[in-house]
């Protein structure tokens, strides 16, 4: 989008409430709301923020910082058109106060690793799959665990009550330009699922925080509490974040397909799967970043456990799913909804990468249920289980030897400090599992 059109646009919908949003190294959507008057100031690239206050950004001497609008994200806002009078928003960079790109803003750092991949002639395209839980509020408004209906997977009408929600949530997407291509109730009760179409890597990143705000937004107005956390329940699925991926190259062929290869997967298709095993405990902790994460990641709830990779099969860590031609893709299923989508596809791009720059070539594909197979018979074919806890995905993350290039120093140092804070928070407390086991009997 032009200035220009963003203007008239303004002016056409009668747009009075703007706001300039940018994510957190943990990949918390920040808001700076302003009025009319200070549209023109914005689009300029002209408004400034404290730096200092927003985790894992700068200290409090250097925290001048200035919002750079991508006009390509301005969007209007569907659910906050209040009588006539609307709202938009625009996704920006964060720049430092002498005006060049703060190293900290992740997607600064995302757009340095996709033009590193353009050098190499590859252009990265995504999909996201984003499940998550629609759970009934308490009388004080609170989220709790309860789920809004007892349905499974792909029900119908009646007993989907989340299918309203769903639906609006869908309609609001697509008038906010994202294009839906399926919907459906996912297998845990509660649990769901919406499928847009892919796009460049950046664009994938927007729409995914832009996607996780709408269900939260939507699910609101009908008094739902919607949630991204992996796995808030015990004993039924967890919500991923699936994440399709291929290569294109410059002529818009994808790179990933050939026609007469084994699978009609390219070499570089290959390698890419190789790099992604290779670093997958590496990248553990930027894909799956909470505590919970792990907790996710068990056997029995089609979340994959071990790095393999399968042209079939869902308990693998990359799955190629069948479509061939532009449509050929890795499905990398470890990502949870809860990661940074800038870091987590910087990670597994460089991944991938790494891969094709060192020419490697995969373990053999495995297809049969992985987690049917005896230690032995993993070892024997090379698979790795991958990281049983935050402590040692970090542990992984600081050892992994692309990280800190991919990441940038300033986000790597932030990013593993805040998470050793976090699992040290998690160690020391004393957690109702203790108090079940123990307490009556010592
Ligand atoms: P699943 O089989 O896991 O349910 P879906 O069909 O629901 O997968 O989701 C597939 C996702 O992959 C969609 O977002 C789709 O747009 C995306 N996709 C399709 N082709 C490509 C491609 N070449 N590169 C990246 N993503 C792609
Ligand atoms: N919910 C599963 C997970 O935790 C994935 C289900 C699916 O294959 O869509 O990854
Ligand atoms: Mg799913
Ligand atoms: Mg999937």
């Amino acid at each position: 989008m032009t200035r220009d059109e963003i203007m008239r646009t303004i002016e056409e919908e009668n747009i009075h409430y703007f706001r300039l949003q940018f994510v957190d190294i943990f990949g918390f959507m920040k808001n700076v709301a302003i009025p009319k008057s200070q549209i023109e100031k914005a689009l300029d690239g002209m408004m400034m923020f404290d730096g200092s206050s927003i985790d894992g950004f700068v200290r409090i001497n250097e925290s001048d910082m200035y919002l750079k609008p991508d006009y390509d994200t301005f969007t209007v806002l569907p659910w906050r058109n209040q009588e006539g009078v609307a709202a938009a928003r625009i996704i920006c960079d964060v720049a430092k106060s002498d005006g060049t790109p703060f190293e900290g803003c992740p997607r600064n750092n995302l757009k340095r690793v996709l033009a590193e991949a353009k050098e190499l002639g590859y252009t990265m395209n995504v999909g996201t799959e984003a499940e998550f839980f629609l759970f009934e509020k308490d009388d004080e408004g609170r989220a709790t665990t309860i789920t809004n209906d007892v349905a499974g997977y792909f029900s119908l009408d009646p007993e989907d009550t989340g299918n309203d929600c769903r639906r609006e949530i869908i309609e609001t997407l697509e008038q906010m330009g994202f294009e839906i291509e399926a919907s459906h109730h996912e297998v845990a009760e509660g649990q769901h699922e919406i499928n847009f179409k892919y796009s460049d890597a950046l664009t994938a990143a927007d729409n995914t925080i832009t996607f996780k705000w709408v269900v939260k937004s939507v699910a609101a107005r009908y008094g739902l509490y919607a949630t991204f956390m992996p796995k808030p329940i015990f004993g039924i699925n967890g919500s991923g974040m699936h994440t399709n991926q291929s290569l294109f190259n410059a002529d818009g062929t994808n790179a990933f397909f050939e026609e007469d290869a084994p699978l009609q997967l390219s070499e570089v298709a290959y390698q890419y799967i190789a790099g992604a095993l290779k670093n997958a405990r590496g990248f553990a902790a930027v894909t799956n970043p909470l505590v919970n994460s792990y907790k996710r990641l068990v056997p029995g709830y089609e979340a994959p456990v071990y790095a393999a990779w399968s042209a079939s099969n869902r308990s693998a860590l990359v799955r190629i799913p069948a479509s061939r031609g532009l449509s050929t893709r890795t499905e990398i299923r470890c990502p949870d909804p809860t990661c940074n989508p800038y870091l987590a596809l910087a990670m597994m791009l460089n991944s991938g990468l790494d891969g094709v720059k060192n020419k490697l070539t995969p373990p053999p594909s495995v297809d049969k249920d992985i987690f049917k197979m005896s230690p032995a018979e993993m070892e024997e074919v090379g698979i790795k289980v991958m990281p049983g806890s935050l402590k040692e995905a970090i542990e992984e993350l600081k050892k992994n030897p692309i990280a800190e290039a991919t990441l940038g120093s300033h986000i790597f140092n932030k990013y593993i400090e805040a998470k050793e804070d976090e699992w040290d928070r998690y160690r020391t407390a004393v957690t109702d599992w203790e108090l079940e086991e123990y307490l009556d009997i010592y």
